[in-house]
C-alpha cells in the first residue's frame, strides 16, 4: 500500500492548508491553501450537504425547512428543478465539490495526490490517503465534518476501488497495548432506551441482529467471537470487563445506539443534556454551559437514559481494548445536519481510545448488515483496519448511498493502517537520521510517557470502583489533567521525530 499523508490545518472558517507530510518515495514535497466548498458568500451550506448525506431514502422537503435552502440545492443541481427529489448525480457533484477543494486545479497538492495514484496503480496497490488534523484544531475547526471520503475526481469516486482515507488525529501516541490475542474479540452493546425529551426513539433490534448475522460467518470460520452485554448500563459493562482475563478481552466494543453531541449542565441539581453546540445557557436553570462534547446514550439502573459522556466512558476501558465502533440505524436518527458520531468519534480519540469506526451518518440496516459481516471477517482475519473497513464499504455496495457512511479515526500510527492483533503490529520507524541528544530525549520521554500512563490506569481502576460521586469528580479531573500531561509529552515526542538532524 502506498501511503499519502495530507495534513490540512485550518486557517479561517473559509480557508484551510493542506500540506504533505507523507509521501511515497521519490515524490516532492507539496503545501496549497484550500477553500471549503459549500459556501456562497458569507453563508455556509455544510450543515444542508450533511442533511443531504445523511438521508438514505432520497429527498424529503420537510428536512430543509430555511429560507434559500432548497433554492441553492437546486442552484448546485443536487435537486431536480421540479423539487420532488435529488438530482440522479448528487454524490457525484459533492463528491466534486470536495476533491476540488481539497485538491484546487493547478496546485502543488492535486500533483503529489495524481502522481501518488499513479505510483500505486503501478505498483498494483492501493492508495492509502491518510487525512491529519491536528489535536487540539479538531475542537475549534470544523474540517473534520466534511465527508472527504467521498471525492470524486469527475471520472468516478476514488473509494473504494483505488484509494483508502483513513483520518488521522496528530497525537504521537504509543501503539495501543495489543494483548496477544488468538481470534478477533467483540462485545456488543446495544442499550434499548428511549429520550423523548431529545427526540430520541428506541432502536429496533435489527442492527443488533444484522450484527449477529454479519459476525456468524467469521464465527463459523473460527475468526472471530461475538459476545453481548446483557444490560446496556455502564455499570454492567464495568462489571463484565473487570472480571475478564486478559486473553478474555475483547479488542472491539461495538455499541449500537444514540449518540449526542451536545453540552451537559454542571449544575449537579440539573444536569440537563442540550444537543448541539449553539446553545450557551441551560435551558432548564440557566447555568453557563461549557464546551461540547460527545455523548453515548447508555441505560441507566431503572432502564431510564443515561448520557455517557466520551471521556468517562474510556475511563472503564482497560487496556486491550483498541477499537470502538460507533452506530445506529437510520430508523432512530432525526435528520438534522449534525454529525452526531464524528464529534463522539473525535471525543473518544481525544480521550485516548486508539481507534474509533463511526457511521458518521445513520445507515440502513441491511447496509450495516453487509458491513458488519465482511469487516469482522476481514479483520478476524488479523488485517489492518483501513483494509477491513475498505472491504466493509465494498460490501455496502458502491452504487447506493451508504458506502460513504463509515468513516475510520486513529490515535496512533503504523505503516499499515491500524492492527488490532499483536503479533503483526509494527510500529511506524523513524524515517530521519536522529542526533544522540534526539535520541535520549526520546528515550526519556517515552519512559516519562510509559510512566504516566501507569498513573492513567490506576486513575482509572478507582474509577471503577468508586461509588462516592464528588470523588468520582475528583477522579475524571485527575485523569483529564493526567491525559493533557500524556498530550503534551506525546506532542513533545512528534516534534522530536519531525527534526532532522
Ligand atoms: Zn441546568
Amino acid at each position: 500500500m502506498e501511503l499519502l499523508e495530507l495534513y490540512l490545518s485550518p486557517l479561517d472558517a473559509q480557508r484551510f492548508q493542506a500540506i504533505a507530510t507523507r509521501l511515497p518515495i521519490g515524490i516532492g514535497d507539496a503545501a496549497t491553501e484550500c477553500v471549503l466548498p459549500f459556501w456562497v458568500g458569507e453563508q455556509d451550506w455544510r450543515r444542508t450537504i450533511i442533511k443531504v448525506l445523511e438521508s438514505s431514502q432520497g429527498f424529503r422537503a420537510e428536512h430543509y425547512p430555511e429560507p434559500d435552502e432548497q433554492a441553492w440545492l437546486k442552484q448546485e443541481e443536487l435537486l431536480l428543478p421540479d423539487r420532488q427529489s435529488f438530482h440522479a448525480a448528487y454524490l457525484e457533484r459533492i463528491g466534486q465539490s470536495l476533491y476540488h477543494s481539497l485538491f484546487p486545479p493547478d496546485s502543488e497538492i492535486k500533483q503529489a495526490f495524481l502522481h501518488s495514484l499513479r505510483l500505486a496503480e503501478q505498483h498494483n496497490t492501493d492508495l492509502h490517503l491518510r487525512l491529519k488534523f491536528a489535536a487540539d484544531s479538531v475542537q475549534r475547526s470544523r474540517l473534520a465534518d466534511y465527508p472527504w471520503e467521498l471525492i470524486h475526481d469527475g471520472q468516478r469516486f476514488l473509494q473504494p476501488r483505488q484509494v483508502i482515507v483513513s483520518r488521522y488525529i496528530a497525537y504521537e501516541a504509543l501503539p495501543p497495548a495489543l494483548l496477544p490475542q488468538k481470534q478477533l474479540r467483540v462485545l456488543l452493546i446495544a442499550p434499548r432506551v428511549e429520550d423523548a425529551t431529545q427526540k430520541l426513539a428506541k432502536l429496533s433490534d435489527t442492527e443488533q441482529q444484522a450484527i449477529h448475522l454479519g459476525l456468524s460467518k467469521a464465527k463459523a470460520e473460527g475468526l472471530a467471537v461475538l459476545e453481548s452485554l446483557s444490560k446496556a448500563t455502564l455499570k454492567a459493562l464495568s462489571a463484565d470487563l473487570s472480571q475478564r482475563t486478559e486473553t478474555q478481552m475483547p479488542q472491539v466494543l461495538h455499541f449500537d445506539g444514540h449518540g449526542l453531541f451536545g453540552k451537559r449542565c454542571v449544575n449537579s441539581q440539573c444536569g440537563q443534556i442540550h444537543a448541539g453546540i449553539k446553545v450557551d445557557r441551560c435551558r432548564n436553570c440557566g447555568q453557563l454551559l461549557t464546551e461540547p462534547t460527545g455523548f453515548l446514550l447508555f441505560e441507566d439502573e431503572q432502564g431510564g437514559p443515561d448520557y455517557v459522556s466520551a471521556a468517562s466512558l474510556v475511563a472503564f476501558l482497560p487496556k486491550g481494548v483498541a477499537l470502538v465502533v460507533l452506530s445506529a440505524c437510520q430508523s432512530g436518527m432525526a435528520v438534522a445536519g449534525d454529525s452526531v458520531f464524528n464529534g463522539t468519534a473525535q471525543q473518544l480519540i481525544d480521550a485516548r481510545v486508539p481507534a474509533v469506526v463511526a457511521m458518521q451518518y445513520g445507515v440502513r440496516v441491511d447496509a450495516v448488515s453487509r458491513f458488519a459481516e465482511q469487516f469482522y471477517r476481514i479483520l478476524g482475519q488479523k488485517k489492518p483496519l483501513v483494509t477491513a473497513l475498505n472491504e466493509g464499504r465494498k460490501w455496502m455496495g458502491v452504487e447506493g448511498n451508504q458506502w460513504y457512511r463509515p468513516v475510520l479515526y486513529l490515535r496512533w500510527l503504523d505503516n499499515q493502517g491500524g492492527q488490532l492483533f499483536a503479533e503483526t503490529a509494527t510500529v511506524e520507524p523513524l524515517q530521519v537520521k536522529l542526533s544522540r541528544f534526539q535520541r535520549f530525549e526520546i528515550e526519556r520521554l517515552q519512559v516519562e510517557l510509559e510512566d504516566l500512563d501507569q498513573d492513567y490506569e490506576s486513575v482509572k481502576a478507582q474509577l471503577r470502583v468508586e461509588l462516592d460521586a464528588p470523588t468520582q469528580n475528583k477522579l475524571e479531573r485527575q485523569i483529564e489533567q493526567i491525559g493533557r500531561q500524556m498530550d503534551t509529552k506525546e506532542q513533545q515526542l512528534f516534534r522530536l521525530k519531525q527534526q532532522d538532524e
